[in-house]
């Protein structure tokens, strides 16, 4: 028999959990051909997640979790879950049912049948979404697509279901800046998109602040693209072409009319718009080398505290 692992990643998730294995329940005995099991990642919560957790793995067998010693966030969750996965099949899905779990069989399905190694998920909408964050959330998805190679699919969700031998090729890129995006893409192999509509929130509140996507953002933009730092080049090359030109014009002028004093506000724009530039690339600079230093330290993505299971080795 087929094994499937569904990883959740859950950050102060008590009354979700519940709620969410029941309707996984559902779903496992609609899928009776495979061995399914739920792998509950607690990503350091503060109230009663864990306790929660256990209460499931003495209730039902299938569901095991881990736990890590503090807040590492949601890719880390993501991880930490493929590392420990022993399933043929690997699902990653939120807990708060805007991952739809009535879709998985119809995802395994595909797998099957169709020969992918992966079906993906994305939204058609995003209703009940503030305005605002539906804003940045396409403006940034028009620019990492603009300059990255690496395709990162607007609307995106993490809810996926991978084969085996996508999970290894994941499993490969240890780096510690991690976008799970962008990695599902660049590991290849041929997946299926599935839209759907957004389902708000089962219960709770969302556990992302804009500061957090922010952060996040810029993570999906150092880890899949190194265009910006051609920009700093660029810009070079641009403002020298346009000094050669401004002299040329000013000493033209003096040459002509003469005006050898005039032009204090045009030196102080110049002064300071010509400042910022060059902090805005030496900005661009630091936001790589400080992704460098991180990945060279070489820490561990995650610390596990406890776990159901006591971790598989890779
Ligand atoms: N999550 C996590 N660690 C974090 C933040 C979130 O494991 O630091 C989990 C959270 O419990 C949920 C999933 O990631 O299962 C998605 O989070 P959320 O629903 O808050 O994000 P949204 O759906 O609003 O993008
Ligand atoms: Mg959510």
């Amino acid at each position: 028999m087929k094994r499937l692992t569904v990883i959740i990643p859950c950050f102060n998730e008590e009354e979700a959990l519940p709620i969410y294995y029941q309707e996984m329940s559902k779903v496992m005995a609609e899928m009776q051909e495979l061995e399914t099991e739920l792998l509950f990642v607690d990503d350091g919560s503060t109230d009663r997640t864990l306790r929660v957790m256990k209460d499931l793995h003495i209730l039902d067998a299938r569901c095991k979790y881990l736990s890590f010693s503090r807040n590492f966030g949601k890719e880390a969750a993501i991880y930490a879950g493929l590392r420990n996965a022993t399933g043929d099949y690997v699902a990653v899905m939120d807990v708060d049912l805007q991952d739809p779990p009535h879709m998985l069989p119809q995802m395994y399905k595909i797998l099957e049948q169709e020969g992918y190694d992966s079906v993906a998920t994305k939204r058609s909408t995003r209703t009940g979404e503030p305005r605002i964050r539906s804003f940045l959330s396409e403006s940034f998805y028009k620019f990492i697509n603009k300059i990255s190679k690496t395709e990162i699919v607007n609307g995106a969700r993490d809810y996926r279901l991978i084969k085996r031998n996508m999970v290894d090729a994941v499993l490969n890129m240890s780096e510690y800046n991690r976008f799970s995006k962008g990695i599902f893409e660049w590991v290849g192999f041929r997946t299926k998109w599935l839209e759907f509509e957004n389902v708000e929130r089962s219960t709770g509140t969302t556990k992302w602040s804009l500061k957090k996507l922010f952060f996040y953002s810029m993570e999906g933009i150092t880890g899949f693209s190194v265009a910006p730092l051609s920009l700093a080049s660029i810009m070079g090359v641009v403002f020298c072409l346009l000094s050669f030109i401004i002299i040329g014009f000013i000493v033209l002028r003096t040459l002509i009319w003469g005006d050898p004093v005039s032009g204090w506000p045009s030196l102080v724009c110049i002064v300071f718009f010509v400042g910022g530039i060059q902090l805005l690339c030496t900005g661009i600079v630091g936001q790589y080398l400080s992704k460098t230093y991180l990945e060279t330290k070489h820490r561990p993505i995650y610390i596990l505290k406890e776990s159901s299971e006591g971790e598989r080795e890779k």
